[in-house]
């Protein structure tokens, strides 16, 4: 089969913990999109301690959202790279200002998005047990998707660690900003008619529903 497929350019939407990040991985590696991840971005700029990385590591330590306006122009100066490839945006955009500032760049065409939803009961549970590898953004469950040796991450061998806002405190502040200030995110892409919804408990029942969708969407357009 030719792999020479239509540019796709999606977004994905879903509250904390509820498999962005994996499914967003998938994405990459069965659709050769670039995944760009808001939160791995800028846990990167924390690690690496940039200036932006100090300006924004107040806001997600506490699980509250870093500012519009940093937020657009972070992304935006990523886009600005990636014209003429194929991108799925994990995380951003998270508010319908980030949403209509994404709208107003003429470099911008989005053809899907994809919501993830998620009871915040399983994701709760599923927190606990995330470990990630910062500097990759790869994201292992002990349960569901373990590393091959446990505690270190499958490509490099580096320690992984839990994030700091995945603390039952900061998470519980997460799902009420997603309540806020995400759902209607939702709503905006819905009535743009670019909505998809997938509903369920694990990433690997949901998986194999996004990948027929997106098969069948560039079937369709190409
Ligand atoms: P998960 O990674 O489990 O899906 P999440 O969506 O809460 O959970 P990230 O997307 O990694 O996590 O984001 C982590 C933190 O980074 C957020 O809580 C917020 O502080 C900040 N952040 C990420 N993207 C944005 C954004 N688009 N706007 C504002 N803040 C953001
Ligand atoms: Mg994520």
């Amino acid at each position: 089969m030719s792999r020479l497929v239509r540019i796709l350019r999606a977004v994905m939407i879903g509250a904390p913990g509820s498999g962005k990040g994996t499914i967003s991985g998938r994405l990459e590696r069965d659709f050769g999109v670039v995944h760009l991840s808001s939160g791995d971005l800028l846990r990167n700029n924390v690690l690496n301690r940039t200036e932006v990385g100090r300006q924004a590591e107040e806001f997600i330590d506490k699980g509250d959202l870093v500012p519009d306006e940093l937020m657009v122009i972070l992304v935006g100066n990523v886009l600005e790279e990636l014209q003429g490839k194929g991108w799925l945006l994990d995380g951003f955009p998270r508010t319908v200002a980030q949403a209509e500032a994404l709208d107003t760049r003429q470099d911008v065409d989005i053809d899907i998005v994809i919501n993830l939803d998620v009871p915040f009961s399983t994701i709760v549970e599923r927190i606990k047990q995330r470990w990630v590898h910062t500097p990759s953004g790869r994201i292992y469950h002990t349960e569901f998707n373990p590393p091959k040796t446990p505690g270190r991450d499958d490509f490099t061998g580096e320690l992984l660690s839990q994030r700091a806002d995945d603390r039952p405190e900061a998470v519980m502040e997460r799902l009420g900003v997603y309540d806020r200030l995400t759902k209607p995110v939702i709503e905006y892409y819905r009535s743009q008619s670019k909505l998809v919804q997938f509903s369920g408990t694990e990433s690997n029942v949901l998986w194999p529903h996004i990948k027929s969708h997106i098969d069948e969407f560039l079937k369709t357009n190409n």
